[in-house]
């Protein structure tokens, strides 16, 4: 394991760090690696809804030049 705050390395369940003696939060540990992973499934997520949106966007120009095509076909009969 590393220290939380200077990141010397430290053997596994040591208390404080030997460098700069900050308090290791073991059980805090877990929490930010589980936040850390709750914001990579956010930043998917964010990707995922950015995809969707881009493909919403093209449906609606699709839509829309359909529609102007079928305007100038209605115009020109
Ligand atoms: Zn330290």
């Amino acid at each position: 394991m590393f220290c939380q705050n200077c990141g010397a390395s430290l053997n596994d369940g040591e208390k404080f760090c030997y460098k700069c003696g900050v308090k290791q939060a073991h059980a805090d540990e877990f929490k930010e690696t589980e936040k850390n992973d709750g914001e990579g499934k956010i930043t998917l997520n964010k990707e995922q809804k950015k995809t969707i949106i881009e493909t919403c966007v093209y449906t609606a120009l699709l839509i829309g030049f359909i529609f102007l095509l079928y305007s100038i076909l209605k115009y020109l009969m």
